[in-house]
């Protein structure tokens, strides 16, 4: 199954792909003759437009395509409750009601363009507000429920938000009070999380509203280029950024959906991922409807348990999930996945953050399959470099680039400009040339930061990587995050992932602190598994561990232990802040930093 291969990392070789009878056809068979022969135009083609050569639009394309090929009849959502509860929506149900939607916002004097929030838990409205809001071709502008109200009214207000849609509970801890700071702010649509309606002063109620509209809607023209979606960045880096995306995004989320994650028609597709977030709407909403596939929706956060249980049962065909909760599960132990049986899972991946090595290898083990990591960013809108389901894997290295999608590592020159590096192996900067559908359109009341992202024809994406002579990409680290100690460029990916194949740490985050000779010195913050407690003993163990493992220049001269590591809420180790508490320096924004 496994041999050596160079530019793979020497502990794990490269996984070679073997198809088993059973598994279905892979949409991608030939990734070197579809790079070489891809053009949008084809994609295109494969989606309708809508009706009367009225442009592209993403609510249609993902819904109303399938009804009108008769698979009304077909779940498009199936959603599982906090409470046990479940619902399934057909692709017609799904039609009608945000059909619904459309309409009351046509209603309210909602127009193209305006900007729709969203700020729910992962209930059935949530999706049903989001694509009716792209339907209507007003702009759908998530916001991640656990956000505090300082960060829901900063975002509100930069969106310029008309519409919000919230449920009761979140409105009155976390709106009401601050009504008055949001301005633009006119409409406020409530979902009872009881089911009854909600009549609070100066909102309306959801329910009340959606049955009083009609089921039919015709969509107007959408132009590839009218906005649909704002997005705000994660904040790892710091103050989060709205990314503005457009309605030809779309055949950005049908080719990754097609390509990356392989969807087939009878899938049965998890994506975990909140749609506060972009991964959750371009792949928690719009990529596995725009496949008809049937998409599950799970309300709770994370459960180990509950989600391996889900997995089982709904016998879940492809899974899309984050680093992070691979890293509780592993913490889990893997004998509590072995309890379970997953024969019809054919392919998982994992986005957000680099994915540890022994992450990718451990699936192999606790799940039956290899991790497949793929990178993207919000800016991006879509699924840029991968893993793809046809290629062999290299743990630890992000894949190669989608077709249509050209990417390459990058040198600033000293007198300004960059050059490509065509040598394997070099350090550099990820960059990416424009072009594909959904790359974002701007940063919102941004442009001069905007503007700075694009050098001599490049989106540089403020990220370190290097490029194998195979063409895979290896992600260093963020250019913010590495550490430049006695004349080395120490990536802090590296040394994290060396550390957690370690069996006593569960996560870890390196940061370079100031330090007179070296300039900065590389130092460790590791959480530990169940088991093993913070001791001097282990200190200097896992310190002559990464030594021998990395090389003195590499390692970690100073190891802390915590509790936990300081993460955004979609679940990234937020090393700024690390290294903020280490120099005593105070942070700008931390509105997207978890409880
Ligand atoms: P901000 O831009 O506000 O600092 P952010 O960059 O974390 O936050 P996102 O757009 O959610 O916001 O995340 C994109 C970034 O996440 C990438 O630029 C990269 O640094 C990291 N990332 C995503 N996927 C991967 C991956 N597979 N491997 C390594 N890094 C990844
Ligand atoms: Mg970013």
């Amino acid at each position: 199954m496994a041999s050596s291969t160079p530019g793979a990392d020497v502990n794990y070789p490269v996984i070679h792909k073997t198809r088993s009878a059973a598994d279905a056809e892979p949409n991608l068979d030939n990734y070197e003759a579809t790079c070489a022969n891809f053009d949008w135009a084809s994609i295109r083609a494969e989606l309708d437009g809508l009706p009367g050569d009225q442009g592209i639009n993403i609510a249609y394309e993902a819904i109303d395509r399938h009804v009108s090929k008769g698979l009304g009849d077909k779940i498009a959502l199936r959603w599982l409750g906090k409470d046990g509860t479940a619902l399934e929506y057909s692709f017609d149900a799904l039609r009608r009601q945000t059909n619904r939607f459309a309409n009351l916002l046509q209603a309210l004097g909602v127009g193209p363009g305006d900007r729709v929030f969203v700020l729910c838990t992962r209930i059935p409205e949530l999706y049903i507000a989001a694509l009716g809001t792209l339907k209507h071709r007003a702009v759908f502008c998530p916001l991640f429920s656990a956000f505090g109200p300082e960060p829901i009214a900063e975002r509100v207000n930069a969106g310029e938000g008309r519409v919000l849609v919230t449920t009761r509970k979140l409105y009155e801890k976390k709106i009401a009070p601050y009504r008055e700071t949001m301005p633009n702010l006119e409409f406020v649509l409530l979902v009872d999380e009881a089911g009854g309606k909600s009549e609070l002063p100066g909102t309306r109620d959801l329910l009340a509203l959606m049955e009083a509209a009609s089921e039919e809607y015709v969509i107007g023209p959408t132009g590839p280029e009218d906005m649909a979606l704002l997005h705000f960045t994660s904040g790892t880096t710091g103050k989060p950024k709205g990314a503005v995306h457009v309605h030809q995004a779309v055949m950005m989320h049908y080719m990754t959906g097609k390509y990356a994650l392989d969807l087939h028609e009878d899938d049965l597709f998890w994506c975990t991922a909140d749609p506060g977030w972009v991964t959750g709407t371009s792949y928690g909403i719009i990529a596995p409807l725009l496949h008809g596939v049937t998409m599950l929706v799970d309300e709770p956060d994370f459960d180990g348990p509950r989600w391996y249980n889900i997995l089982q049962q709904q016998e879940v065909t492809v899974w899309y999930t984050a680093p992070t909760a691979i890293r509780m599960l592993m913490k889990l132990g893997t004998d509590l996945a072995q309890q379970y049986h997953f024969p019809r899972l054919r392919f998982v991946a994992s986005v957000g953050e680099p994915l540890n090595p022994e992450a990718v290898v451990w699936g192999q083990e606790a799940l039956g399959l290899p991790i497949h990591d793929n990178w993207w960013q919000t800016e991006t809108g879509g699924i840029m470099i991968a893993n793809l389901p046809v290629l062999d894997i290299r743990p630890g290295s992000m894949g190669r680039p989608l077709p249509g999608v050209e990417a390459t590592i990058v040198r600033h020159l000293e007198g300004g400009g960059i050059e490509e590096i065509s040598e394997p192996d070099e350090e550099g900067e990820l960059a990416l040339k424009p072009g594909w559908p959904s790359m974002f359109r701007s940063y919102l009341h941004n442009e001069e930061r905007y503007s700075r992202c694009f050098v001599d024809g490049w989106y540089l994406t403020e990220d370190l990587a290097k490029r194998d002579a195979d063409g895979y990409f290896w992600f260093v680290g963020r250019a913010d995050d590495v550490i430049k100690s006695a004349g080395h460029l120490i990536g802090p990916f590296e040394v994290e992932s060396a550390l957690i194949e370690h069996p006593a740490v569960a996560e870890a985050g390196v940061i370079g602190v100031p330090e007179q000779t070296l300039g900065q010195m590389v130092k460790a913050f590791v959480s530990l598994n169940p088991g093993y407690t913070p001791s001097e003993a282990l200190r200097r163990e896992l310190l002559g561990y990464a030594r021998k493992r990395l090389g003195a220049a590499v390692a970690p001269k100073e190891i802390a232990f915590e509790d936990k590591l300081p993460k955004t809420r979609s679940g990234k180790i937020m090393r700024r802040l690390l290294k903020a508490r280490e120099t005593g320096e105070t942070l700008r924004d931390i509105s997207t930093l978890e409880d």
